[in-house]
């Protein structure tokens, strides 16, 4: 099923994203997870892509698992960067040949330390927005498209203006919905979500939500991709740093929180960042199920 199509009849969708484990132990405690979350019915899931292509064949092993063997609505992350555009078609293909429907359209980011001297593919494509394009051009209306957001902006970016310049883009080369980059503070969300008015983009954008269970992990996590963490939190979280009950508690309490006043300004739905566990994640959302 396309999230397109269940973006417009869901009163709210609630969704969980997954990463392809490097081991088979790894993958069948994935599908303990996926098992364990099949109870809150979700509108679908999706699993990440290794940018460069270093998860390819799990990620669409993965994928292909969720497919036939759950009831699951399942949606492909899909970088471009390094790969060629016929690598990049082989793959959808793939998809195609299955049934899933639903990609996630991203750049990737760039390897660490090559910023200036990276060489993008000659054949390939260099931003997010040429990947959508080339979906489209290739497939036609086959996949529903998704794309990254960013409510603080994308870190290269020199501005949230440019950046959502770009993000525009996205959705003019054919994107549907999006999803956006976790953030701690809603206060930047709903203001992305006025510009985006603004420049009459009017797509559905779902929260991407981070549940903090491991401060330092969080802390590494936040610092690459550029999102804030309010200062009342890393106070909170900073002297329970080593006791990960606490740090879990606290984390637990905050995206409640966050969620239940998301919830109430009216969002189309939520994206948990599951990192392949259920505990944190099912916790969340008994305490705001209501409201969904
Ligand atoms: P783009 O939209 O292409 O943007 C990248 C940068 O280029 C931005 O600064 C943008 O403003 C700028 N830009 C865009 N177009 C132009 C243009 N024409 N000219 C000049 N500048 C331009 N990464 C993974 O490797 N695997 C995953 O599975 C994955 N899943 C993700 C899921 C979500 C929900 C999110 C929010 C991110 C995910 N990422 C993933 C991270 C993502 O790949 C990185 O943030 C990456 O750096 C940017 O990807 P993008 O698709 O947003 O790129």
């Amino acid at each position: 099923m396309k999230i397109s199509q269940l973006l417009r009849d869901n009163k709210r969708s609630i969704s969980f994203e997954f990463f392809p484990p490097k081991t088979p132990e790894g993958e069948e405690a994935l599908f303990k997870t996926i098992k364990e979350l099949e109870f809150i019915n979700p509108t679908f899931v999706s699993v990440t892509y290794g940018a460069g292509g270093t998860t390819r064949e799990r990620t669409i092993r993965v994928v292909k698992r969720i497919h036939t063997e759950t009831s699951l609505t399942v949606m492909a992350h899909q970088t471009c960067i390094g790969h060629t555009r016929n690598e990049i078609k082989e793959i959808l293909q793939q998809y195609r040949n299955i049934g899933v429907q639903n990609i996630l359209a991203l750049r990737g980011d760039i390897p660490q330390g090559q910023e200036e001297s990276f060489v993008f593919p000659p054949d390939g494509c260099r931003y997010a927005s040429e990947l959508v394009e080339f979906i489209r051009n290739s497939f036609g209306d086959y996949f529903s498209i998704g794309v990254a957001a960013y409510p603080e902006g994308h870190p290269e970016s020199p501005d949230l203006e440019t950046d959502l310049k770009f993000f525009k883009k996205k959705v003019d080369a054919g994107a549907e919905f999006a999803i956006t980059q976790m953030f701690f503070d809603n206060r930047y969300f709903y203001n992305f979500m006025e510009e985006l008015q603004k420049i009459g983009v009017d797509i559905p954008v779902i929260p991407g939500i981070m549940p903090i269970t491991n401060f330092k992990q969080i802390r590494k996590f936040a610092d690459m991709c550029g999102a804030t963490i309010p200062r009342f939190l890393i106070e909170k979280l900073q002297p329970v740093a080593d006791k990960p009950e606490e740090v879990e508690k606290i984390g637990i309490e905050f995206a409640v929180r966050q969620c239940e006043d998301l919830l109430k300004n009216g969002v189309k739905g939520l994206h948990f960042y599951t990192l392949n566990k259920s505990k944190a994640t099912i916790k969340i959302y008994q305490q705001i199920k209501d409201l969904i």
